[in-house]
């Protein structure tokens, strides 16, 4: 049993909220009047004047940031529970922000005063520091229904379709799951699949149908549809691993991932993209000579079968249609990106917080239904903490559900836990592979914004339909990036307003419903690693390097120079010591102030806290290879070290797979489904 997680004391928690009421207070006094009037249309001066006067701590929202502080690893919790007890004493203000007096007794300008200087800081720490409790302020108040603040963002909060025909078009398939009784459990199967994602699936799907007795494993908690809310704050903390709040050790990458039943295809955007001919060769070249062949297309080409993935009914929001004109006026490439939605129109720019009209097909639609159909066993809420090992040969699993206590023994074992989890499973069970958990590949993602005099509501239709791959070979070795439209609402909007002060942060949040938000994905060739923290569970070290820096930085200027194509009137980044750029209309992209900024975005680059990275694609800690020097697993996902003992997941990629890597995902577990099939009856003759 790992130790209890330490807890913050009363005082530190004082100071988080003193904080974090610096960046969202409740404005009063002049400043209020102050915000009202500017941003006044001679109607909303009422809605104006509530967002104004909400707060963080007014609206008892601190304790969400509490709660997430809580969640953070303990070597985390105790490294932020001594800054915040440093604060609590006039002498540590002094040291660390250059005003004597315990910070959460100093007014708010004096603290608005620190974190400026913490946020321009030459010390990374402390910048980190500064962004990783804005990013906690903002999205626990903005992903939160505060009732003031989306009124004046003109946000309608849950999807206002939720309650339509549309919504009981389509059921959600029933599943029954198993409960473990107080005294525990103990069963046997052929199979058991630790994950129910993109891997897991398939998995289950495919081992099923040929006659095997299956049963799969997944430690997030299935919603009903009725259960999905369509609620930001719902979907972050019900649906995503550690609640939507998962970062890299140094805090620098924000990383989602799903940890629901589905996994990561339960809350994905649909992209539904093959994997690019050059990273075939690429892994081909790399000993796997497979990917190169017609047996790996049939495997894409049944699973988009089964998912009837097409681009012919498409429909372009508002934000991917100038991404096509930015393009289209630049002479930039750019193709429709086929959708996973059964063959019709999805409109559903809520699909980040689970597929409320079952049109997604994700796993729970599609590959989990079709093993259920084929006699396949489920169990939801269900850690597994280790695989049993006898003999070199895996023998099946042990784990916990709500403290209760599961042994399944089965002739194999498929650990399709996701690219963070599969390694820290792996090394909890007693392997020793070095690579296991090395070669981690994230597609950072940075942003760029455009906003638009015309009504945008980026959080309105399909969400990513669209992408130009005018940078994606930045090195000319095959590593660059897309650019593409993400889900955009309040939450993940809020941590990118330059924070100068409150009444200006909240101003820059009311031009939602204006800005098309651009993500640029980066094939990063350089990786990072998952270890197991003192708990067993696992660390995501990461940095993004020199090399995919520069993908990054070309993938910017480029972004900036569609949107300010396609029309913006303002174009800002992710960066925070760049400042906005008024578009001059008449003059565009040819502006010499335009390309004088662009100069300036490239040389300030991506510095670690002065930069918002993110990543939805984590990739490559399990690679697959020829070799177990350099692999985790071998060619047919079984691993080097334990027989019976496979990975089926997006954690056997050689190498980041540069495009969206839900489809590789499938299409590389079918294969591994294959291979196990194979082997299973050349065994039997
Ligand atoms: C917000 C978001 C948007 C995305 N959009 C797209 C997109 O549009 N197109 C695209 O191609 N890709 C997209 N992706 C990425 C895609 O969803 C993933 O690449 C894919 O789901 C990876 O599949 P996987 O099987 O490796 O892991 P996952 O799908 O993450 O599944 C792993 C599962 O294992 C479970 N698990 C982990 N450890 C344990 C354990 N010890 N015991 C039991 N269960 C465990 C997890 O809870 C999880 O459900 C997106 C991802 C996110 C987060």
């Amino acid at each position: 049993m790992p130790a209890p997680k330490p807890r913050l004391t009363d005082d530190q928690i004082k100071v988080a909220y003193a904080i974090i009421d610096t960046f969202i207070p409740e404005l009063t006094g002049q400043e209020l009047e102050d915000f009202v009037r500017q941003h006044s249309n001679g109607t909303n001066d009422d809605i104006l004047r509530a967002f104004g006067k909400s707060g963080i701590i007014n609206e008892d929202l601190g304790r969400l940031v509490i709660d997430k502080l809580h969640s953070l690893p303990a070597e985390k919790i105790d490294e932020l529970g001594t800054v915040f007890k440093v604060l609590n004493t006039k002498v540590g203000t002094l040291a660390l922000g250059g005003t004597y007096g315990e910070f959460a007794s100093l007014s708010r300008e004096q603290r608005t005063q620190i974190v400026i200087g913490w946020s321009n800081s030459m010390i990374s720490k402390l910048r980190i520091f500064s962004r990783a409790m804005l990013t906690l302020a903002a999205i626990s108040y903005f992903s939160h229904p505060v009732e003031s603040a989306q009124r004046a963002m003109e946000y309608p909060g849950a999807d206002p379709e939720m309650h339509s025909d549309r919504f009981t078009a389509k059921s959600f398939p029933v599943y029954d799951f198993i409960q473990v009784p107080p005294q525990g459990l103990e069963q046997s199967y052929d199979v058991v699949i630790v994950g129910s994602g993109a891997g897991g699936g398939v998995m289950a799907a495919e081992l099923s149908k040929a006659g095997k007795r299956v049963l799969v494993i997944e430690k997030g908690h299935h919603y009903q549809q009725s259960e999905l809310t369509l609620v930001q704050s719902d979907g972050f903390t019900n649906l995503y691993e550690n609640g939507g709040s998962l970062t890299n050790t140094d805090g620098t990458v924000t990383i989602l991932a799903g940890g629901t039943w589905g996994g990561g295809t339960t809350v994905n955007w649909c992209a539904s993209l093959q994997l690019p001919h050059y990273v075939r060769e690429e892994w081909a070249k790399q000993g796997l000579p497979y990917f190169n062949t017609p047996a790996y297309q049939e495997s894409i080409d049944a699973i988009t079968t089964r998912l009837n993935i097409s681009d012919k009914y498409i429909k372009h929001n508002n934000a991917n249609l100038l991404l096509l004109e930015g393009c289209r006026k630049l002479g930039y490439p750019t193709k429709n990106i086929p959708q996973n939605t059964g063959g019709q129109e999805h409109s559903c720019g809520w699909c980040g917080f689970g597929c409320r009209f079952g049109e997604k097909q994700g796993t729970m639609m599609t590959f989990l239904a079709d093993a259920k159909d084929h006699g396949a066993k489920f169990m939801q809420d269900s850690f597994v903490d280790r695989v049993l090992i006898e003999k070199g040969k895996a023998v099946g699993v042990i784990g916990t559900q709500n403290g209760r206590k599961f042994t399944i023994r089965a002739s194999k074992v498929v650990v399709s836990s996701g690219s963070i989890h599969t390694p820290s499973l792996l090394r909890r069970s007693g392997l020793k592979n070095k690579n296991i958990g090395k070669n981690l590949h994230l597609h950072p993602v940075s942003y760029v914004f455009g906003e638009f005099d015309q009504r945008i509501d980026c959080y309105q239709g399909s969400i990513m339909t669209a992408v130009t791959t005018v940078a994606e070979n930045t090195d000319g070795h095959g590593y660059g990036s897309k650019i593409e439209v993400p889900s955009h609402h309040p939450g993940i909007n809020s941590i990118f307003p330059k924070w100068e002060n409150a009444a200006g942060y909240k101003g820059a949040m009311l031009s939602l419903n204006h800005i098309v938000p651009l993500i640029v994905l980066s094939r990063d060739r350089d990786g990072g690693s998952i270890v197991n923290g003192a708990d067993g569970l696992p660390r995501i070290n990461y940095t993004v390097s020199k090399h995919d820096t520069l993908s990054l930085e070309e993938g910017i200027e480029r972004s900036l120079s569609i949107l300010v194509a396609a029309g913006a009137k303002k174009v800002w980044t992710c960066q925070r010591f760049i400042p906005e750029f008024a578009v001059k209309s008449d003059l565009g992209v040819e502006d010499p102030e335009f390309k004088k900024y662009l100069k300036a975005v490239v040389r300030e680059s991506i510095k670690p806290g002065s930069a918002t990275i993110g990543s939805a694609h984590q990739m490559g800690s399990c690679r697959m290879g020829n070799n177990p020097k350099t692999s985790a697993v071998k060619p047919t996902g079984e691993t080097w070290e334990v027989k019976g003992l496979y990975v089926a997941d997006a954690s056997v990629f050689p190498t980041a797979s540069g495009v969206n890597p839900m489809l590789t995902t499938y299409s590389i577990a079918h294969s591994i489904a294959q291979f196990i099939k194979k082997a299973d009856n050349s065994s039997k003759l």
